[in-house]
């Protein structure tokens, strides 16, 4: 690829993308997105999708053999910028899924806590997290956060789960066999009121 920046393939971002030589593998990168691409293959493919998508993405990019690489700048659109800034941000349903599911931290529940909008009563605000499995709630990040410090005390087998950060715990995952974890070291099912303590 030639050495030129070129214009990331991202929606919405007005970055660029550069090669980077690194260690663990080379990739393409955005520095303003933060997108990377390890795969010539897989750099291809989101070009040749945005491409595709919007019109006006068309003249930043050139094909050398199989590959996109960077057109000259003088072809892209005056209004490339504020054109890509409109764009819809892309579908990110399942990423946001992954993301924001958190091991229950309420004793005896393999569940998982997601956060809702509203508890289902649009009328009032009953926002927070919800478990799907013991039906726990959290109004706040601050009660939820309390609730996974707590249990992480509780149990060293829960210590794993959760990470803390500055913004606070988040998710590290579901382990395979999580359901099978819990049970055998967490009985009773639930104690009274599914609060702890
Ligand atoms: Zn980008
Ligand atoms: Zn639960």
């Amino acid at each position: 690829m030639a050495d030129k920046p070129m214009r990331c393939p991202t929606p919405v971002c007005t970055g660029w993308i550069s090669f980077v030589k690194d260690e663990d593998g080379d990739f393409w990168g955005c520095g303003e997105c933060g997108e990377v691409w390890f795969e010539q293959d897989d750099l291809n493919d989101a070009i040749k999708e945005i491409i595709s998508t919007y019109e006006y993405r068309k003249p930043c990019y050139q094909k050398s053999g199989k590959n996109w690489v960077a057109a000259p700048l003088k072809k892209e659109p005056e209004d490339y910028e504020e054109l890509v800034e409109n764009e819809d941000y892309p579908d990110d349903d399942d990423e946001e899924e992954e993301l924001g599911f958190y091991c229950c931290p309420t004793w005896g529940c393999f569940g998982m806590v997601v956060w809702c909008d509203d508890g289902g009563n649009p009328e009032e605000d009953d926002s927070g997290w919800y478990c799907d499995h013991c039906g726990d709630s959290w109004p706040t990040n601050e009660k939820f956060f309390k609730q996974i410090a707590k249990i992480i005390k509780r149990g060293p087998h829960r210590t794993a789960l959760y990470e803390q950060t500055d913004e606070g715990w988040q998710p590290l995952g579901e382990p395979d066999d999580w359901e099978r974890v819990v049970t055998k070291n967490e009985e009773p099912l639930k104690e009274e009121g599914g609060e702890l303590f």
